[in-house]
């Protein structure tokens, strides 16, 4: 396994395979299988994105204005063979339709081309990308090759992609072919040593011979939502998380006739995982949306007969609202999923009505675990849990500060261990000794509590973090960028309900000389490159923070103060 990962004690990996939970398949060979049983059969369609079937390369130059993203790279000629193969269409507007044999050719080229640009097994690739056709193809040409994307979200900015690129010494960055990301891209080319290719398109090339990854070693990168610094990076193998989608589909029902719109940004585990990986493991279709607006994906719901999606709740308000003026037909939705941060029970009971389709809840995270509702679950149960685990052999704890089991039902921390939950994040040997127990458990830093059935409800959070509309705040990055602004002495950063996206960030600021205002601060974390969701929603002046009696600033108290 990569250097720096931590990986399961043999005893677990035994039992893992022995259960059939880990099978000898890498990710790139899972497509392949699907392919030769559904070759015709429609597998994506999405926006082609302006990242595609090319070969430009935007390099780092060496001469004088090293830094600089010049437009100009190393060409490699032009993209041979025939692109058109199991393509079943594209229309004007740019939409891309792969059937499975198309996906699996295009991504046979792509670990092709990648490979003939110097892009090599084990190498870092961060993806930086919308939800297009592009994403998709790369990401299977990157688990051929047995390249190992980093999943970075796209409101993340030159902060967030230098840490990503230096952390695990990256050697590529995939961005759209669009001004304000190649000049992100300059910035981040300027800060950072490791990185040799900025790619604007998707190189291609004839398929070529290349080793087999090995299913058991790491294959992609996810974010954690995380409560300190930077988000942490999530280390998933070939055949754990090649297992949390088999399993999640097989939760959710899914089957060729399903029809999955995923309109949530791509790099997030969770419409990675339900959305994509899910989806083309049963053989269903994905459809990708560029943002999850009624406007956008209405008018795919109607065309592509749409029969799932998943939703994030501010998000689920919207569609709910935008329905009422009736102008599309979404009586293929045959159900909506809801998750990433927490369905209000209010909220729940007018999805059904409004959307005409049946709700599963669900939760999870990029360290593993996640749960689902399943098809049998009665509304009783749908309307106020979360979901419960999709494999048989998760295993959850809830306990209290003393890593004691609470009684069943009450409130406590949730623990997650199973064989597609982490043993522990990339190169963190400090933050894993508190982060998981001694015997392996992932200390989620959820608040929940189990329902007699084993469902599970949310019912808050341990940790230091904002979740504003799934989107996941780690205050203390937050309040470090702020640190560094000459007018702020102190400050802490916290969470305020809010009915749309369930929290906004509210910064409480104890002054130096002058009280800075929201906007300047904004455009100061702007300036240092921070992504757009992490800046604060509101701002407090404050003459102190309140403290607890050890000193410590009393985040329960100032959330008190400010809601
Ligand atoms: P991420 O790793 O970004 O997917 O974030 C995972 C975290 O999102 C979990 O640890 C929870 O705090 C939160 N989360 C995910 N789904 C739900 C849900 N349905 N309800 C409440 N919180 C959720």
């Amino acid at each position: 396994m990569l250097d720096g990962c931590v990986p399961w004690p043999e005893e677990f990996a035994e039992r893992y395979r022995a259960a059939g939970y880990w099978k000898d398949e890498t990710l790139g060979e899972m497509l392949r299988a699907r392919a030769r049983e559904h070759g015709d059969r429609p597998a994506l369609v999405a926006p082609r994105g302006s990242t595609r079937g090319s070969t430009r390369q935007t390099g780092r130059s060496t001469g004088p204005g090293a830094g600089r993203v010049t437009g100009h790279g190393q060409v490699t000629g032009p993209a041979t063979g025939p692109r058109g193969e199991g393509t079943t269409g594209s229309d004007e507007a740019g939409w891309e339709r792969l059937t499975y044999a198309g996906l699996d050719a295009r991504a046979d080229r792509v670990a092709a081309g990648l490979r003939a640009l110097g892009i090599a097994p084990g190498d870092r690739v961060v993806v930086q990308l919308p939800n297009t056709a592009a994403f998709v193809t790369l990401i299977f040409g990157l688990f051929r090759l047995g390249a190992l994307p980093i999943f970075a979200l796209p409101a993340h900015r030159s902060s967030e992609i230098t840490y990503f690129c230096e952390f695990t010494a990256a050697t590529a960055y995939v961005i759209p072919d669009e001004d304000d990301y190649r000049h992100l891209a300059g910035e981040v080319l300027a800060k950072t040593t490791t990185l040799e290719h900025v790619l604007t398109e998707i190189p291609e090339a004839d398929p070529a011979d290349l080793p087999r990854p090995d299913p058991a070693d790491v294959a992609l990168f996810l974010l954690s939502g995380g409560t300190t610094g930077v988000p942490k990076l999530v280390p998933r193998t070939h055949r754990e998380w090649a297992y949390s989608g088999r399993a999640v589909a097989e939760a959710c029902g899914y089957d060729q006739d399903t029809v999955h719109l995923v309109s949530l940004p791509l790099g997030h585990n969770w419409p990675l995982t339900h959305g994509l990986l899910a989806t083309l493991h049963a053989g269903g279709t994905l459809v990708l949306a560029d943002g999850p607006s009624p406007d956008e994906t209405f008018p795919l719901i109607e065309s592509e007969g749409v029969t799932e999606t998943g939703l994030v709740p501010g998000v689920a308000l919207l569609w709910m609202e935008a329905a009422e003026w009736g102008e599309h037909d979404l009586s293929s939705l045959r159900r909506v999923t809801i998750g990433g941060s927490k369905l209000s029970d209010e909220l729940a009971k007018r999805v059904e009505p409004a959307l005409g389709c049946r709700l599963q809840q669900a939760f999870g995270m990029a360290e593993g675990l996640c749960g689902f509702h399943r098809p049998e679950d009665p509304p009783e149960v749908v309307l106020v849990s979360q979901g419960i685990p999709v494999s048989p052999a998760d295993e959850m704890r809830v306990v209290d500060e003393d890593d004691r089991d609470v009684p069943p039902g009450e409130v406590g921390q949730l623990l997650a261990r199973g064989p597609y939950t982490i043993r522990g994040y990339y190169r963190s040997p400090a933050h894993n000794a508190q982060t998981f127990t001694h015997d392996g458990f992932y200390r989620t830093g959820d608040l929940v509590r189990l329902l007699p059935t084993g469902h599970v409800v949310f019912e808050g959070r341990v940790k230091d973090q904002i979740n504003r509309g799934g989107d996941k705040i780690a205050a203390e990055e937050v309040e470090n960028h702020l640190l560094a602004h000459p007018n702020v002495r102190q400050v802490a950063l916290v969470g305020v309900p809010d009915e749309v996206l369930g929290e906004r960030s509210c910064a409480c600021v104890v002054p130096r000389g002058e009280a800075p205002a929201l906007p300047e601060l904004a455009a100061f974390l702007r300036e240092r490159g921070v992504a757009a969701f992490k800046i604060p929603d509101r701002l407090e002046i404050m003459t102190d923070l309140p403290l607890t009696p050890l000193g410590k600033v009393s985040k329960k108290a100032l959330t008190a103060m400010v809601t």
